[in-house]
């Protein structure tokens, strides 16, 4: 058991189980992506070790590009404002994998989808670390998964609490007696 701030956490996913699954994602998307431009873009902050690991298992030539979603909260009527940051160059005509280090909602990754749209992609694929399944309430079509994981709160190989964990190497899981989050 760890504890990050207030929360004790408990090993949920090891490091072998992690890079195990990540060397058969790196090897199916080499297949699928072979003689195709690949490029791909990691949503920072939280994707940054998972990516860092996958492309290294990705064995076809490869664009990489990181990009990030700013929220502003409270700055409209809605409720939230969210800018895309850090697209440098064009995607037009190319093949784009959008790596990812959790799907909960579904939200952040739909807001993406769309502001992406205007881009002209030759194809946008969805790679996804972690999934949550009972958490989506926005519908995005996710084309490689990791790990299909319980509605529970998660932390370490890149995903914070309050902005700490993300440096520990496996992924820990909110001990369940202190699930109100
Ligand atoms: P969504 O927009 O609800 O899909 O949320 C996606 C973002 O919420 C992720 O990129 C994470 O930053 C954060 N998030 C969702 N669930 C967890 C979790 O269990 N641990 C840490 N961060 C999470």
């Amino acid at each position: 058991m760890i504890q990050i701030l207030d929360k004790s956490f408990v090993p949920y996913l090891s490091k072998e189980t992690l890079q195990e699954r990540i060397q058969s994602l790196g090897a199916e998307i080499s297949a699928d992506y072979a003689g195709k431009p690949l490029c791909v873009l990691a949503v920072l902050n939280g994707a940054f070790m998972f990516c860092s690991d996958l492309v290294k298992e990705i064995t076809i030539p490869m664009e990489l590009q990181f990009i990030k979603i700013a929220s502003y909260a409270g700055t409209r009527s809605t409720g939230e404002v969210s800018e895309l940051l850090g697209l440098s160059t064009s995607l037009k005509g190319k093949e784009i994998l959008i790596v990812e280090d959790i799907v909960d909602t579904g939200l952040s990754m739909q807001y993406l989808l769309a502001s992406m749209a205007k881009e002209a992609a030759a194809s946008i694929r969805i790679c996804s670390l972690l999934v949550k399944p009972e958490a989506l309430q926005h519908p995005v079509d996710i084309h490689y998964t990791g790990f299909e994981i319980p509605k529970k709160f998660v932390v370490g190989y890149g995903l914070d609490y309050n902005g700490f964990g993300r440096n520990i190497g496996e992924i820990y899981q909110l001990k369940e007696d202190e699930h109100t989050l």
